[in-house]
């Protein structure tokens, strides 16, 4: 053991962001009055050849390693902890569960840049308001400046200064039109205190009279706040579950409290940033992949400082420091992007639970279609269920129907009948939207002549044919070569595309519709920045005729007017190995249903099947998503198969195809004496079902228990054991905690 010195030999036991799950201990830095720091603070220390980030996770009297050995931390970073006790509580507790480590846990809780060390200032930006003499100009003086115009209306509209940040959302390129008014005197530099008056005023609208149901929620949601619960709000889209956030975070920012709410990126559209920005007056923040490390670091800091009253961001931004917390809430909570499914593998539903409850507030989940995970919390009486059965206002639900394609003629994925149903729409003058989960012209590029088809050499999958730029993509790596016209195997057989893309039938669709406008929706095009958005404003002001794409359709959009609905293709998502193939297709299926027909418009929802007399199919037709759930329980208890058992899987993969099945065949035997009483199933190891991917041979081991404490234990146990076999270090495996897809 290390003798103590003085002050200047305290331990710093630090966290460092490298995939091992010790801690690294350093001595104190020089001349640091080492009183005031706590945990969570930034440093930097020398590591291996370079310098790294760190973050301080105890101040230690001694440590198990020789004092002349240590090193000292070089610099102090933060003055003061970013991260509050609490903040790095759940950390821990998340480090823990997830098996994960520390360091890596709690860089992933900081904004890129503040993970490199930069320092921890909230970048200031310039604030613009009317001057006097702006407020009472008309703005149809400038009908010739259309821009100058349109931003003097927005200065009129809002009654609000505007930051940077403001203007870049309202045109990227927003600077000559402000110089201009600025030199007219219109508007001006605001003074920093005009924002917090402005702030005072919370609401801006008139709300909507609330419905019983929805009334009802509000009021049991007001009720819990200032403590933990879970709420789980369940209604179909459009039955208002936006209006009860909306109603509550009312309540939550009189309390003079914040709000954290986390989306599915997709649903993060400006309609839904719109609409939080007409409701209130306080400053709102976004975080989001698709902004700038900057501004993602200004949203995190404005909210740990307390600046900023209300977040709206996605999985990563679960973990922004609040400085006055006051509810969480996930909108669309079933949706999977909400688990991270690399690195640090968790799940945002279920960490903000725990988040609720250290922070002792509440947490309000929403969806239309809920996790069955969710569902069995309700029962289990953990969550409370708040339900909205009907849509709000006068908005009339979709009728769904089933269209059994079994021995029809079909052109490219269409029915005669579906094509007639269009057909009638687009006569109304009404919207069409059809939904096909698959990106590319067709899945498969297969030779008539000799059966030869395009595989990638990397994975074990087909090649997907893009016809638009005439590429061959693999989907699981990044690799692609040029469409080819001759078979490579026999040279003579003829090329033919086998399956269904959404470019396909997007081609199909313009012969036959050749007068119609028609736009796809999906990764492919909408790939620049901006252009989804292009695409959701051509299609509400009524400019497109028939949309066509794939789940990013099923994701938040309301389209108010379309009128038909139909899934192509259901039946794929009928036929899949993994046990929750079943949930997410119901879920789909009901997600995209609620596209359909809003306000005083009806719609339809057509699904084209082979397997018109399927369980889930008729489940979904003649009752309804509650329904389906409750006897998709019932099987996963019978199945023994989670909510009512938890899993971990641990995956390895490597170059060469031995070493990974060698890796988990070793596990397998070194958790042979941990796992002897306690109740856990070992499964495998076996190939992935994905058994090559991007060059790399791929194995796993699931393990299965119905008592979670006793997964962990052994976890717990081995894993430092699992660190020190043979092939640790040549394979590159992870844990996953709560996997939701076994590939
Ligand atoms: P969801 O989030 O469940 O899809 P929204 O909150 O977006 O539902 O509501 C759907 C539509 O109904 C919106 O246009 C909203 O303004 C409107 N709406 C919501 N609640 C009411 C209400 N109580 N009375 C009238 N219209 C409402
Ligand atoms: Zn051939
Ligand atoms: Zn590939």
């Amino acid at each position: 053991m290390a003798k103590l010195g003085n002050g200047n030999n305290l331990i710093f036991r630090v966290a460092v962001s490298v995939p091992v799950y010790r801690l690294f201990d350093y001595l104190a830095p020089d001349n640091c009055g080492h009183d005031n720091i706590k945990a969570g603070t930034r440093l930097e220390i020398p590591f291996g050849k370079g310098k790294k980030i760190a973050f301080l996770v105890e101040i230690a009297s001694h440590s198990e390693i020789d004092i002349v050995k240590l090193k000292r931390v070089t610099r102090i970073l933060d003055e003061k902890s970013l991260l509050r006790a609490k903040d790095l509580r759940l950390l821990h507790w998340a480090s823990g569960y997830y098996h994960h480590p520390l360091g890596e846990v709690i860089s992933a809780a900081f904004p890129v840049a503040l993970r490199q060390g930069k320092p921890a200032v909230v970048q200031t930006e310039k604030y613009y308001s009317l001057t006097q003499w702006g407020q009472a100009t008309d703005s149809n003086q400038f009908n010739r400046a259309r821009k100058q115009k349109s931003l003097l209306e927005k200065f009129q509209q809002d009654q609000l200064p505007l930051s940077e940040t403001g203007l870049s959302d309202w045109n990227k390129n927003w600077r000559p039109a402000v110089r201009l008014l600025m030199d007219k005197q219109l508007i001006q530099i605001a003074q920093p205190d005009s924002r917090v008056k402005f702030a005072e005023s919370l609401v801006r609208e008139d709300v909507l009279q609330l419905n019983t149901q929805q009334q009802s929620a509000v009021d049991a949601i007001k009720e819990g706040l200032g403590l933990f619960g879970v709420f789980l709000l369940e209604g179909i889209t459009g039955s208002g579950k936006t209006e009860v956030y909306l109603q509550v975070i009312r309540s939550v920012l009189e309390r003079g409290q914040q709000v954290l709410i986390l989306l599915p990126e997709i649903t993060l559209t400006p309609q839904l940033e719109e609409r939080f920005r007409q409701r209130f007056a306080v400053s709102q923040c976004l975080s989001h992949s698709k902004l700038t490390d900057r501004e993602r670091q200004t949203a995190w800091l404005k909210m740990q400082q307390g600046e900023c009253s209300i977040l709206l961001g996605t999985r990563s931004a679960l973990f922004t420091p609040l400085r006055n917390p006051g509810l969480i809430i996930l909108d669309e909570e079933h949706d999977v992007s909400f688990k991270q499914q690399e690195g640090f593998r968790f799940s945002a539903r279920d960490v903000a639970v725990v988040r609720g409850k250290i922070l002792n507030i509440p947490v309000l989940l929403g969806s239309a279609t809920p996790s069955l995970e969710s569902l069995h919390n309700v029962d289990k009486k953990h969550y409370r269920l708040l339900h909205l059965p009907e849509r709000a206002g006068n908005a009339i639900e979709p009728v769904l129907q089933l269209l059994d394609i079994r021995n029809k003629q079909m052109q490219e994925g269409l029915s005669e009948q579906l094509i007639e149903e269009i057909k009638i729409t687009l006569a109304k003058n009404e919207q069409v939207l059809l939904f096909l989960n698959r990106r590319g012209f067709a899945p498969t590029l297969i030779c008539h002549g000799c059966g030869w088809a395009a595989r990638c050499l990397r994975c074990d999958a087909n090649l997907v044919i893009h016809y638009v730029d005439r590429m061959l993509r693999c989907h699981h790596c990044a690799r692609e070569q040029r469409l080819i016209n001759q078979c490579p195997a026999c040279k003579t057989g003829e090329l033919t595309p086998l399956g269904l893309g959404t470019e396909r039938v997007e081609k199909v669709l313009n012969e036959l519709f050749a007068d119609k406008s028609i736009i796809r929706l999906d990764r492919d095009s909408t790939q620049r920045k901006g252009s989804l958005e292009g695409y959701l404003k051509q299609i509400n002001e009524g400019k497109v005729d028939i949309i066509l794409g794939t789940q990013m359709l099923s994701k938040g959009h309301h389209f108010p007017n379309v009128t038909l609905v139909s899934i192509l293709d259901v039946d794929s998502g009928l036929f899949s190995i993994d046990f929750r193939a079943a949930e997410k297709l119901a879920q789909m299926i009901v997600q995209v249903s609620g596209r359909a027909g809003r306000a005083d418009k009806p719609g339809k929802v057509i699904m084209q099947t082979r397997k018109p007399e399927h369980p889930l199919l008729t489940t979904l037709l003649n009752q309804d998503y509650s329904s389906f759930a409750k006897a998709a329980l019932a099987e996963r208890k019978e199945a023994g198969l989670p909510p009512f058992s938890y899993q971990a899987l641990l995956r390895a993969q490597a170059v060469d195809a031995q070493m990974p099945l060698a890796f988990l065949q070793a596990i397998v035997e070194l958790v042979r004496p941990y796992n002897n009483k306690a109740h856990i199933q070992v499964l495998g190891p076996v190939a992935a079902p994905m058994a090559r991917r991007a060059g790399l041979y791929r194995f796993q081991l699931l393990f299965q228990s119905t008592k979670r404490r006793e997964l962990h234990k052994l976890f717990d146990e081995a894993l430092p054991e699992i660190e020190k076999l043979k092939y640790a270090k040549k394979v590159r495996w992870s844990l996953d905690v709560d996997p939701v897809d076994l590939y």
